[in-house]
């Protein structure tokens, strides 16, 4: 339950594309509020390993998130228990501010919690309060406050990946899944990038899993690294350990 120490613990995961093995065997315990990169060349099985945790893809083992089995649960019911995942394209209504997408994403959380209540009234006003302060609160948090009112066809794509961090946490999401987030960002933004994971897992006491192929910045903000070939882990641990680790090197690095 929610005083566990691990957010994420999948055992023994497998998954075949006609008849090839993308992700094979991978059992991997993730402590909560770590960072933790997940790297390997093209093809490794990185976004797959991802779909599968976040239910998109279905897979052969066992997935526990923050002490519940979660194998048999959908995508959506994953996401709504605090599972936030981002993809390639941040997929953002163009003539949408920037704020009122957040909210959509702050409101989409409070009618889950309703729903867990149950029977009780809708308190509306309260509930649309909260939403609001929600919302301010991960714009904030992302560092979006000056482009608030903006609709999100003029945004950058780096200030539009920052928009679906916005909504993640606005969200809820405790536990996220990156799937290469610095891609297309300018140099100063992918910068800014490990302050801004820092943070998230500060504030919010989140558990981040990241797939990026800039391992300097990951080494950076990671506590530990985590090396695919093949859908397979052939190395664990710290960002120094694993980029010096000689069979990353060869399969990875050292081209
Ligand atoms: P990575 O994210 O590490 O680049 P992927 O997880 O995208 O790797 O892919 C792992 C392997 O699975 C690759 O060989 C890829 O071609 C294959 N693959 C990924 N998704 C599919 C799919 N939906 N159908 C068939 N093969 C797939
Ligand atoms: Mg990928």
């Amino acid at each position: 339950g929610r005083g566990s120490e691990v957010a994420i613990e999948v055992t023994d995961v497998a998954v075949e594309f006609g008849g090839s093995r993308a992700v094979d065997a991978v059992s991997l315990t993730i402590e909560r509020g770590s960072i933790v990169g997940l790297i390997g060349p093209n093809g490794a099985g990185k976004s797959t390993l991802l779909n599968t945790i976040s239910g998109f893809q279905p897979a052969d083992g066992q997935f526990v998130i923050d002490g519940v089995d979660v194998t048999r649960w959908s995508a959506d019911r994953r996401a709504r228990a605090g599972l936030g995942r981002t993809f390639q394209d941040a997929r953002l209504f163009p003539q949408m501010t920037l704020r009122d997408t957040v909210a959509v994403a702050a409101a989409g959380r409070e009618r889950s919690s309703v729903l867990l209540d149950g029977l009780l009234p809708p308190r509306a006003r309260r509930s649309e309060r909260r939403i609001a302060e929600r919302t301010d609160a991960a714009i904030a948090l992302t560092g979006l406050s000056g482009y608030a009112d903006r609709p999100c066809s003029v945004l950058s794509t780096g200030t539009r990946r920052l928009v679906e961090m916005a909504c993640l946490v606005a969200g809820g999401g405790r536990v996220l899944l990156l799937d290469e987030p610095t891609a297309g960002l300018a140099q100063r933004e992918v910068e800014a990038f490990p302050v801004l994971l820092r943070s998230l897992r500060d504030r919010l006491d989140a558990t981040i899993v990241i797939v990026e192929h800039d391992v300097a910045m990951l080494a950076q903000v990671c506590d530990r690294l985590v090396c695919l070939e093949l859908g397979r882990v052939i190395a664990d641990g710290t960002p120094d350990d694993v980029r010096h680790d000689p069979a990353v090197v060869e399969s990875y690095l050292g081209t």
